[in-house]
């Protein structure tokens, strides 16, 4: 379905090439704008070897996983490869990337020097280009059932087969290191705390740090359990829920229950501008419910990772929960991805992750 074909501009001159793939919106997605650059091993080999390099900012003794390919920000648009120590995990979101796909295993291979490659071409969004949705497949080398990563010098077991998404969330990688200097001996709520990533980094700054982790998901909050063991601390010692959040916190709030730290990382309440509405209704709900258990003068750390929905959308968002809650707001800090997500500033839209911190109430 599909194939490569050359944009020219009305008087014949060229622009671009790219897939064209038209079961899609998106009918063509950009791969050089070069017109001596043909789409082949030596294409491909560049691009991964480029997004090797761009990963060298990380030192393997404290950090040994990141996202390595980062879709249309690493101009492969549709390929996603997550690192965690010597495996990589590659999800393939478009048609394009699929004819490429024995290439980029090659070089996958061949520039990283990995043990093995899991794909996992699980994810729904494949319809969407006409794809199948697949099992995940090794296509490399062994891939572990379970793998163990350094991200800042905290551990974490990741599960690359089962795992929501690729096994762990990247991009809060910098958020997460950010949240330390505000969680010292400090009493925080993780909320949609998935594998325990905010949690740990909270419970590791000081044994006086009392955290507690929210997830739905019962497999989420044992492997956040085992995470807590794995860095050495006793997981009786701290609070893990399986529930949803916003229960939780309209029973927190009724009880009167204070957090000097509240974070909320949902997943993406959004993924169509049609469901915008509705989702920007969630946050402000979401964010109101989580200024109300915060103890005046707490700290706040808000995301979306809604493509759809913008850091002004969620500072809108922000700013009505608080009217709504009746007391001031200050804004500390923005943050986006980290490094290994880089955003394609041709394509805003890869932009999906928003992070921010503030005070709420004096
Ligand atoms: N903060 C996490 C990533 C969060 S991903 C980290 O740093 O790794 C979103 C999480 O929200 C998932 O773990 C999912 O199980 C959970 N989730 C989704 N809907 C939920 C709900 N209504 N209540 C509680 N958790 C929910």
């Amino acid at each position: 379905m599909g194939g490569i074909v050359d944009v020219k501009s009305a008087k014949g001159q060229f622009v671009a090439r790219g897939y064209y793939n038209p079961q899609t919106d998106i009918a063509i997605r950009i791969l050089t704008r070069d017109p001596e650059e043909a789409i082949d091993a030596e294409f491909v080999q560049k691009r991964v070897r480029h997004a090797v390099a761009l990963r060298r900012v990380f030192r393997e003794e404290q950090t040994n996983a990141y996202r390595l390919i980062h879709s249309e920000g690493d101009g492969l648009p549709g390929l996603v490869v997550d690192r965690f120590a010597d495996i990589l995990v590659m999800q393939i979101h478009t048609a394009g990337m699929e004819q490429l796909r024995p290439l980029l295993v090659a070089a996958l291979l061949q520039e990283t020097g990995v043990k093995g490659i899991l794909l996992r071409n699980d994810s729904m969004a494949r319809r969407r280009e006409g794809l199948e949705v697949e099992e995940p497949v090794v296509v490399a080398g062994d891939v572990p059932e379970f793998v163990v990563i350094r991200e800042n010098g905290v551990q974490f077991v990741v599960d690359p087969w089962q795992g929501q998404k690729t096994g762990f969330f990247l991009d809060q990688r910098d958020k997460r290191e950010a949240l330390r200097k505000y969680a010292y001996s400090k009493r925080v709520l993780n909320c949609f705390s998935y594998t325990g990533g905010f949690s740990l980094y909270a419970a590791l700054t000081d044994a006086a740090t009392r955290v507690t982790s929210v997830d739905i998901s019962g497999p989420a909050i044992e492997a956040s359990r085992k995470n807590f063991v794995l860095n050495g601390l006793d997981p009786d010692i701290y609070e893990f829920r399986i529930a949803d959040v916003f229960a939780y916190l309209e029973d927190a709030v009724s009880q009167g229950e204070r957090f000097d730290v509240v974070v909320l990382d949902p997943p993406a309440f959004a993924k169509t501008k049609e469901a915008k509405p509705n989702a920007l209704k969630a946050y402000r709900r979401l964010n109101t419910l989580g200024m109300h258990v915060l103890r005046p003068g707490g700290i706040l750390l808000t995301c979306s990772c809604s493509g759809v929905v913008s850091m002004d959308d969620l500072l809108g968002t922000l700013s009505l929960s608080a009217q709504r809650f009746g007391r001031p707001v200050q804004l500390l800090e923005t943050y986006t991805h980290g490094v290994d997500h880089p955003i394609n500033l041709a394509m805003p839209e890869t932009a999906y992750l928003k992070s921010v911190f503030c005070c709420v109430g004096y």
